[in-house]
């Protein structure tokens, strides 16, 4: 991967030189900097944690990742993910590296669907329908089937990672203690973008107290049937999603609002597997054999309130903050890189023109 080390300040570069400056490399930072890079700009990606690194804190290394039409968000926010839809779809479509898979999904509701449901999401998964009662265990009051997107992140962050160095972007690694640190080390760029996800929280010129880290802890269970995704809604927060190229599945799930322990409690990948058997015991046993079973804990970049998404011009400067979000950021991240990407081009035209 293109690692680059800090450069020497450099001024009056013409616009088209001027790196822009993306803090954060997991998957919101590392599809913006591919737009960006795909739109012509120069992109310079600085992080502490890189494509292809597998720490807690990076939440991107350990997502489900199901694409999920969210219940309770606004027009705005779920056009942002039709878009990243799209691109997901024609990633499945055209390109199996990028670890993208079409598979059937299965959602189970407790309750009937809410005002502000799910349920949009017919408008752009295909396949959508109904259940018909017979197709649902008779608990569930009803139920879906849809064509559902899910990423394979071990796979998606290296590919993402190769795609952003070989459309000529830089990763640097290193840990800032303040947006000021970037822009002490890039002086010639005028906008910079914030991805970096909880990170927000204790970024000394940020302090986003809205910000939190949010615990996951899912079960990787080896098997051959992994191409059905299930997904249970209202009482219980239960998803078998489907990795088909790692053949297998991932149970979960669990979140934990400030528990940072690294390591898998065991007490609570017991309770995934037994809610997994309970939802599709023709794919999850009751007792796996432990050769099958392998641990993922992940924490989460969550936000009261959801996430951020704006552009602030700051003295000369543009900052565009792009965090917090929690249990969906594949779900948002190639919709919230194209909006970004549009913000991006309205600083530049501002510099340009004004
Ligand atoms: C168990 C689990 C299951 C999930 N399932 C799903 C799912 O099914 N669908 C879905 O859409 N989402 C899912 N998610 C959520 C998803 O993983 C996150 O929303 C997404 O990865 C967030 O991406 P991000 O780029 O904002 O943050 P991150 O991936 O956390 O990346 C943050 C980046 O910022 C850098 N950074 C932060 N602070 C600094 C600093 N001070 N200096 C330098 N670098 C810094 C980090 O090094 C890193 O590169 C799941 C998450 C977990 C944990």
């Amino acid at each position: 991967m293109g690692e680059l080390s800090p450069r020497s300040p450099a001024e009056g570069l013409p616009f088209a030189q001027r790196p822009i400056v993306i803090l954060g490399a997991g998957i919101i930072g590392c599809a913006t900097a591919r737009q960006l890079l795909l739109n012509g700009f120069a992109v310079v990606v600085v992080a502490e944690y890189l494509p292809g690194d597998q720490n807690p804190w990076y939440a991107s290394a350990w997502a489900g990742a199901a694409w999920h039409a969210a219940a309770g968000i606004s027009p705005e926010h779920r056009y942002i993910q039709a878009v990243t839809h799209r691109h997901l779809l024609k990633m499945a479509q055209e390109d199996p590296q990028s670890g993208v898979c079409i598979v059937d999904a299965r959602e189970y509701l407790d309750m009937p669907p809410s005002e502000n449901s799910s349920v949009w999401g017919k408008k752009v998964a295909a396949n959508f329908r109904d259940l018909k009662s017979g197709e649902y265990p008779a608990e569930y009051n009803s139920g879906w089937a849809y064509d559902c997107l899910v990423t394979d992140p071990t796979l998606h962050m290296p590919y993402l990672g190769k795609q952003v160095s070989a459309l000529g972007g830089h990763f640097i690694r290193k840990r800032v203690d303040s947006l000021q640190d970037l822009y002490t080390m890039f002086p010639e760029s005028s906008v910079f973008i914030n991805a970096s996800g909880v990170g927000s929280k204790s970024l000394s010129d940020v302090q986003d107290d809205k910000c939190f880290p949010e615990r996951g802890q899912n079960v990787f269970y080896r098997t051959e049937q992994c191409r059905r995704l299930y997904l249970r809604v209202g009482k219980e927060y239960t998803y078998i999603i489907p990795r088909p190229l790692s053949n297998g599945v991932v149970l979960g799930g669990v979140k934990q609002r400030d528990n940072l322990s690294p390591e898998p409690d065991m007490e609570i990948a017991r309770d995934e597997i037994a809610r997994a058997h309970r939802l599709a015991p023709e794919i999850v046993p009751a007792n796996p054999p432990e050769s099958s079973l392998s641990h993922i804990v992940g924490i989460r970049p969550s936000r009261e309130g959801g996430f951020r998404l704006d552009s602030q011009q700051i003295g000369d400067r543009v900052i565009v903050s792009a965090y917090g979000f929690g249990g969906g950021g594949y779900a948002f991240s190639y919709g919230i890189a194209d909006a970004v990407a549009k913000m991006v081009e309205e600083a530049e035209r501002t510099n340009v023109v004004s």
